[in-house]
């Protein structure tokens, strides 16, 4: 049989491959075994999760940022970017908004702005456990200290998302300037889950510099952190970064990986990202076909949507706003599943 395929097929059956397969897997692999992997990660999920996929509101509160990753739009030397901070009123009004629409859980998601302090982002959180108590709330605020996310996670956070970018110390620093380390990066992804957290990793595809060993390093570490949930996405160009003359990640194998990740980690929560939804006609759908479970709708108000561009072209409306959820349950009817408001926690334990 095709080597490759055969592969593909342990990895199904065994829910790991030895990091020199994978890598051989990766850089051989053709229409064949990506159909099977596809064909066995949705079956695998249907078997977990059933027909269901979670929403989740991403509320984009604050593009403010004192990070300079070279690849990010809202890095803090794009002067273009145009700033803005959502209040605590107005985030409450994106939850009140998502809420009879069937949002049970609502992200958090900014630049690391200083402006946030433990005190304000606390209080924050606790004003929606508070209004919302069945929701959940996910935080997405990048690197802060271990007290910081006990606080945090005291004020009532229940999940973290925080993508370690690239599991490889020398294309980290080719991604970000030299004050931020892979250490403490995933220094950070552990002490969130030792607090309790269900805590998300994940990485871009096709980022500059990467290479499939890296990816194959960054399979393996999500292999042995085991987060309860993953996101990764295509790399996308933003023309106001020095990265902006770096060609997009590929949505093929961001869909393959997608289903190698469904294989490792079986019970993984694992998002259709809006990157790939922006990079591939359908990309959402076929992110679900290819074992993702989760869809994060944009809940932020109008305008700042328009100033949270971290790529060019980013997707913030049709079946990718909130207010359209209607639309996005219909594309997710026909192929098959079904949009539910349920909480969705992690089954990892
Ligand atoms: N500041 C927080 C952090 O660092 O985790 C959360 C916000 S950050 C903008 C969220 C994610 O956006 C990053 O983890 C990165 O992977 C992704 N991102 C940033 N720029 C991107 C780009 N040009 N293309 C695709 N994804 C990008």
């Amino acid at each position: 049989m095709n080597h490759i395929l055969e592969l593909a097929e342990r990895l199904a059956q065994t829910h790991d491959l030895p990091d020199d397969e994978l890598l051989v897997l990766i850089r051989r692999r053709n229409p064949g075994a990506s159909s099977f992997l596809k064909a066995e990660a949705r079956a695998l999920c249907d078997r977990i999760y059933g027909k269901e996929i979670y929403l989740r509101g991403l509320i984009e509160f604050t593009n403010f940022c004192k990070n300079d990753c070279y690849y990010c739009g809202i890095r803090k030397s794009n002067r273009r970017a145009e700033r803005y901070r959502l209040t605590q009123e107005e985030v409450l009004a994106c939850c009140d908004m998502g809420y009879p629409l069937g949002f049970r859980t609502f992200v958090l998601q900014g630049g690391e702005d200083p402006w946030f302090t433990d005190e304000r982002l606390c209080k924050l959180v606790a004003a929606i456990k508070k209004r919302y108590p069945d929701c959940a709330v996910t935080l997405s605020v990048g690197e802060r200290s271990r007290e910081s996310y006990q606080r945090l996670f005291d004020a009532g956070a229940d999940r973290y998302l925080l993508r370690h970018e690239t599991a490889t110390e020398s294309h980290y620093k080719k991604l970000h300037p030299p004050e931020l380390s892979l250490k403490n990066r995933l220094s950070c992804l552990q002490a969130l889950r030792d607090i309790g957290y269900q805590t998300g990793c994940g990485f871009m595809v096709g980022s500059p510099f990467q290479t499939s060993e890296d990816l194959v390093r960054d399979l393996r570490f999500l292999k042995e952190f085991q987060p309860h949930m993953v996101g990764i996405g295509p790399y996308l160009s933003q023309r106001d970064t020095p990265f902006r003359a770096e060609p997009n990640g590929s949505g093929e194998l961001t869909l393959f990986l997608l289903s190698v990740i469904r294989l490792l980690l079986p019970e993984v929560l694992l998002p259709a990202t809006t990157a790939l939804g922006t990079l591939l006609p359908r990309g959402r759908e076929e992110g679900i076909l290819c074992g993702a479970n989760v869809v994060m709708p944009n809940l932020s108000p109008e305008d700042a949507r328009g100033k949270y561009l971290l790529y060019d072209n980013k997707l913030s409306s049709g079946a990718e706003a909130a207010e359209s959820v209607f639309l996005l349950r219909e594309s997710l009817e026909n192929i098959g599943y079904r949009a539910v408001a349920a909480k969705g926690d992690s089954l990892v334990s």
